[in-house]
């Protein structure tokens, strides 16, 4: 933990799997300007942990795409490929708090299932996202899963979220755009914790860096909103630090919608080859930028 924990630091941390688009800027631009405000420190993040998705190439163009609109952040920047020892070290004291189980479903066999109990709904949770995982390894007996683990199955790690929730309790954070929030922990079911190629998810790897670099307050878009609610218990099973959090705006075109391919180009380096200025491509990355 830094020693000036308590100075407001923001973060902006794209995964490195394509050009730097106008979404991206905008969301850049609101984490420099909340650090701005508090005369704070910015940090840029590379979440890289899909090794079938990032390249590197693209992390080198998104930093010159970034540079070039002017951004300025701390260096060294934390690279998630880097550090998966501590994704591990949580893993293990996540599973020591027996909130943890392997999971050897496929993702045909959890289709398959999600299909089955289709004709029973009332087995079939939904989430933001779609149905939830419907739990078929959470009660394999843990002497067969663990012989199975050491067999070398392939596996991913899931979080007992009804277990996880009744050891710490109802939770809550501060979200600057809506308040106080209740945590609706179960909101995306017994998430992954390890995916069976990549042994960290989105999940651990965000909550357990947005500690590690002493985020103080993390701002990222509307679409992520869900997924607060579970990073914040795991805050809680791991005793991290409790971030502030603002969830902001996607950028809208001029007739109020989600901005897409229809809009014309929204690649950095296609508007830079256009001949738009840094200024201009902020101008119209700045879109509804307050939030
Ligand atoms: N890496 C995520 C993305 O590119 C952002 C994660 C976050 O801000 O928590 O969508």
């Amino acid at each position: 933990m830094p020693d000036d924990a308590r100075t407001v630091t923001t973060r902006f941390a794209p995964s490195p799997t394509g050009f730097l688009h106008l979404g991206h800027v905008h969301s850049c631009l609101f984490a420099v300007n909340a650090a701005k405000a508090a005369v704070g420190r910015f940090l840029l993040r590379i979440e890289d942990i899909d090794p079938n998705r990032c390249r590197p190439e693209y992390e080198v163009m998104l930093k010159e795409d970034l540079a070039w609109l002017g951004f300025r952040w701390e260096e060294p920047v934390r690279r998630q490929s880097d550090h998966m020892g501590d994704y591990a070290a949580a893993l293990e004291r996540l599973a020591a708090l027996g909130v943890t189980y392997p999971c050897f479903c496929s993702r045909k066999e959890i289709a398959d299932e999600i299909a089955r109990a289709g004709n029973a709904p009332h087995l079939v949770a939904m989430g933001p996202e779609g149905p939830l995982y419907p739990g078929l390894c959470r009660h394999l007996p843990r002497e067969a899963a663990a012989a199975r683990v050491a067999a070398g199955e392939p596996h991913a790690v899931r979080l007992d979220v009804a277990k996880a929730t009744a050891l710490t309790g109802p939770l809550s954070w501060h979200d600057h755009a809506r308040g106080t929030v209740a945590a609706d922990t179960g909101l995306l079911g017994d998430i992954v914790l390890a995916r069976r190629d990549v042994r960290t998810s989105y999940h651990l790897s965000v909550t357990v860096d947005d500690a590690i670099q002493g985020v103080t307050l993390v701002t990222r878009g509307e679409d992520l909103f869900h997924a607060t609610h579970v990073h914040r218990l795991l805050q809680a099973l791991l005793s991290l630090p409790v971030p502030d959090y603002h969830h902001h705006g996607l950028l809208l075109n001029d007739r109020g919608e989600r901005l897409s391919k229809r809009d014309g180009a929204t690649g950095i380096r296609a508007l830079r080859a256009q001949g738009l200025s840094a200024v201009d491509i902020l101008r119209r990355a700045a879109g509804s930028a307050e939030g």
